[in-house]
């Protein structure tokens, strides 16, 4: 484990990336291998194919996917054979998945300077791979949702990206995975330089401590409290989660300045005090636990053997999750109140942030 050296936070040190800096040449007369068919997968593989890309999409003979990548004109075979036919492998199967796939299907058709493309660090900074050391390993990792990647990129834009080389065995790593951010669209936003141990870490911990983990506890007990205190379920669920939306925006648009700007004086003034009084001292030491938890492979650890053991623990509190009066509260709110964007998902989408 290493220990970053601190930036600065007045100096810029991250290196971005645009359009003119690619070099879509590097994937001409190559093909790239779509392994997986979800929220990433349909994304990339359709941006490439519009990009100009030769594209094959890798799936299990009895996926769901298979159809829709068909239907959606796209080449699809079997894992094994989309390996051995590409390149450049792009692994978009679920991180709890790649292992097996990866040992299984993919390690057999390696040859020496094909790249091998991840979204997300995880299997690699926590070494559950074998990487053979005559390939290029590469991360394109879109921040946003799959739909969105697509979505942006049919618009003209793009969704912005992190950047990483693991292995550079040809020299050509990085050159490679600029060209793939740019056929996907990222490099129309801007594509950020990190390295694998820094993705990983920092994507475990701001899902855990802000984005998934974080506001959903702090949504879910608020609720808690106002209900039990005696007030309407409809006007907590307003208060603490329907406008969540709205401050947040605010954040996306101009950071927390845009937000306090926008708010009442008694609100800021009310946010400094209840924010300063509910995350204190103690919640910084119980982030920096989670933090070292992340840097030192025990909350990988914990994950893969839950996901190992068919995963009791995580579907029970998916299960309670679900039967969470704020669940609820919130169906039969959605189903009555048209809501100012017409934002009513037929179904969940994933995201992971
Ligand atoms: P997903 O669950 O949406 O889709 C997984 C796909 O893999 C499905 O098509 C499924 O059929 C297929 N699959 C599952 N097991 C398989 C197997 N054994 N063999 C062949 N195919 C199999 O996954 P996702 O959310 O797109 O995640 C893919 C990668 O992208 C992960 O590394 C994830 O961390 C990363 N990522 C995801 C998002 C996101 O928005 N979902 C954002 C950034 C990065
Ligand atoms: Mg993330």
């Amino acid at each position: 484990m290493t220990t970053p050296t601190p930036h600065s936070p007045d100096q810029p040190t991250a290196r971005l990336f645009y359009e003119d800096d690619a070099d879509p040449s590097h994937l001409s007369g190559t093909t790239v291998a779509i392994i997986g068919y979800g929220s990433q997968g349909h994304a990339h593989a359709l941006n490439l194919k519009d990009s100009g890309i030769d594209v094959v999409v890798g799936l299990r003979p009895d996926s769901a996917g298979w159809q829709q990548a068909a239907d959606a004109g796209l080449r699809v075979a079997s894992v094994a054979e989309a390996a051995a036919s590409a390149r450049l492998i792009s692994l978009l199967v679920p991180d709890t998945s790649q292992a097996a796939v990866f040992r299984d299907s993919i390690a057999p058709h390696l040859e020496p300077g094909d790249t091998l493309l991840f979204a997300h660090g995880f299997n690699v900074r926590y070494e559950l791979l074998e990487l053979p050391t005559d390939i290029d390993v590469v991360m394109v990792a879109p921040k946003s949702p799959g739909h969105r990647v697509r979505e942006l990129y049919q618009q003209g834009a793009g969704a912005p990206a992190l950047i990483a080389v693991e292995q550079d065995a040809t020299g050509c790593a990085h050159a490679t995975a600029l060209a793939y951010a740019h056929g996907i669209g990222a490099t129309r936003a801007g594509v950020l330089e990190t390295t694998f141990a820094e993705e990983t870490e920092t994507d475990l911990f701001g899902e855990q401590a802000v984005l998934c983990g974080g506001v959903t506890g702090l949504v879910r007990s608020a609720f808690e409290v106002l209900v039990s205190a005696g007030y309407q379920p409809e006007v907590a669920y307003f208060e603490c989660l329907h406008e969540l939306k709205l401050i947040v925006d605010l954040m996306y648009r101009g950071g927390l300045g845009e937000m306090w700007h926008s708010v009442s004086d008694t609100a800021e003034h009310g946010g400094y005090e209840g924010g300063a009084r509910l995350v204190d001292d103690e919640t910084r030491r119980k982030m920096t636990e989670m933090l070292t938890d992340i840097r030192d492979g025990s909350y990988a650890r914990r994950w893969i053997a839950e996901d190992d053991r068919g995963r009791p623990d995580f579907e029970r509190r998916r299960a309670a999750e679900q039967q969470h009066p704020i669940e609820q509260v919130g169906a039969r709110l959605r189903q009555r109140i048209a809501f100012l964007d017409g934002a009513r998902p037929a179904r969940p989408v994933t995201a992971d942030v």
